[in-house]
């Protein structure tokens, strides 16, 4: 397959100025895919001078014209559905029906923010006394910098993107180094859609850290927009507060899943394992721990383990594994430590528990008996790993549950009043009422505490992007 594997910017394909290229592994056996051109701080600052040149065309363009340029990107990704997932697959690894539903997930926000794009709206009042004229409205934040992780290379680009774009401003994108495969070929696809030159640019800098920060301190930048672990997030926004750009951070997350008395178990175990299987476990919204009422616990881990066990793991091209690669060695690597700290500290291996063979594997892994509190029940594991601890007060669970910096996402499986009640009383941007899959493109993701700043999807996402002007006249 050939990929595209150059810069974006101005509407041009080109190589970094410096000429140097960085591989870009198949995690799965280890095989280079291909080569990626390193761009510069200066190559960077270049995409935002191009970015700069189009905003005023493009926030002028008509919202039709915008909303039907990204209705048309839907359209080459529905036709094109098993391209994306092949490029998914080869770069980041996971199997293939998760590379699928990202790739259909991913191109929803096309079409949502097409339908969006016309329906950006205003305000208008009287004052209290009847005399003055208030009239607000909304235009492009302009220039806006993305940057995107590797474990959804695609739709973590088109969820930023789309609404950029609807909202009438330009964009230049920094994926994940793992994954820019699909980076270039969404901004492929916005070419061939006929996207302005300049109004996308793809940038792809090795070191990363430098380049960002010159493109927050580049006097046209006006937002950033960054999906990604909690601890760079917060790099980034001391990197924003000098130009004082507004941020939007979805981050990382550190899902409790609990298990109420009286719950239907195997529908519990159901939704257990798209909670914390979808994506190979590496997601932010990957439910991390298992908080079971004792009356259950038994039942539960037994038909989880039994589940997690008829899991097939293996290369994602194969579209009989469930379980694809990790998206590096050094990524499974880090699974495998916080489990083994996990056993070390107590913790009882019911399921798998060691990697072993060549690629980024790591086993469907069940861990009992583990305690809260410990590594493993506060990192993002980002991985296949189960961890079940017991519970016997509802007020407990909420407890452990609301004991963390993180607040993107839980889950609450149990008679339906009862997990309404939890579910108001956990600190999360959302939760889960016997429902395991939450992401929509017509619903506000996102997070509270230290898992975000702002939205995505629905109509609030692309209020990221828009600005609120006050307009005062006299009658
Ligand atoms: P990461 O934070 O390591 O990297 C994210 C992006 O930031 C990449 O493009 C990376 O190159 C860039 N980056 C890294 N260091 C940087 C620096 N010093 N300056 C500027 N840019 C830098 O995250 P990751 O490992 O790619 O992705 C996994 C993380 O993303 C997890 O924590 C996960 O929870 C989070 N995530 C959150 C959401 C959400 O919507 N809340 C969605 C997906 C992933």
């Amino acid at each position: 397959m050939t990929y595209l594997n150059d810069l974006f910017i101005d509407g041009t394909w080109r190589p970094g100025t410096e000429d140097r290229r960085f591989p870009v592994i198949d995690p799965a056996d280890g095989t280079e895919l291909a080569t990626f051109a390193v761009a510069t701080p200066g190559d960077c600052l270049d995409a935002v001078a191009a970015a700069e040149r189009a905003l005023p065309a493009w926030s002028a363009t008509p919202p039709r014209e915008r909303s039907e340029l990204l209705r048309r990107c839907y359209e080459i990704l529905a036709a094109e559905e098993l391209t994306m997932t092949d490029i998914i697959v080869s770069e980041n690894g996971k199997a293939h029906a998760d590379a699928l539903a990202e790739a259909r997930y991913a191109r929803e926000f096309f079409r949502w923010f097409a339908e969006e794009a016309v329906r950006i709206g205003g305000d208008f009042r009287l004052s209290p006394a009847g005399d003055k004229r208030i009239t607000v409205t909304r235009q492009p934040i302009g220039v806006s910098v993305l940057v995107t992780p590797w474990n959804f290379p695609a739709a973590m680009a088109t969820r930023k993107i789309a609404p950029a774009l609807a909202a009438g401003c330009t964009v230049v994108l920094k994926p994940a180094s793992e994954t820019p495969l699909t980076a270039a070929y969404v901004i492929g696809v916005l070419e061939r859609a006929g996207a302005p030159s300049g109004v996308v640019n793809l940038v792809t800098p090795a070191p990363t850290a430098p380049a960002v920060r010159a493109m927050l301190h580049h006097p046209a930048v006006r937002k950033l927009s960054f999906t990604g672990s909690t601890e760079v997030g917060r790099l980034l926004l001391h990197e924003a507060a000098d130009n004082v750009i507004s941020s939007s951070m979805e981050l990382g997350g550190n899902a409790p899943f609990v298990v109420l008395e009286g719950a239907d178990v195997a529908d519990s175990v159901a939704g257990a394992m798209v909670a914390k299987m979808r994506n190979g476990g590496s997601a932010c919204t990957a439910a991390n721990r298992f908080y079971v009422h004792t009356s259950l616990l038994e039942e539960f881990s037994t038909e989880l383990t039994a589940a997690m066990s008829r899991v097939r793991t293996g290369p994602g091209h194969d579209p009989e594994n469930d379980l694809g690669a990790l998206v590096s060695v050094a990524e499974r690597d880090k699974v495998a430590a916080l489990v083994d700290t996990a056993v070390d500290g107590g913790a009882r291996v019911v399921l798998g528990g060691a990697a072993s063979g060549a690629g980024a594997f790591y086993p469907p892994t069940v861990l009992a008996d583990v305690t809260h509190g410990s590594e493993i029940t506060r990192t993002e594991i980002f991985g296949p790993v189960v961890t079940l601890i017991g519970f016997d007060d509802p007020a407990d669970a909420v407890r452990m549950a609301n004991d963390t910096i993180y607040g993107l996402i839980a889950y609450v499986y149990g008679p339906p009043g009862d997990a309404m009640t939890v579910a108001l009383a956990i600190d999360a941007g959302m939760v889960g009422v016997n429902r395991a899959v939450l992401s929509d493109p017509a619903a506000p993701f996102g997070g509270m505490k230290q898992s975000g700043l702002g939205r995505e999807g629905s109509a609030e996402g692309i209020e990221e992007f828009l600005e609120e002007k006050y307009i005062g006249s006299p009658v």
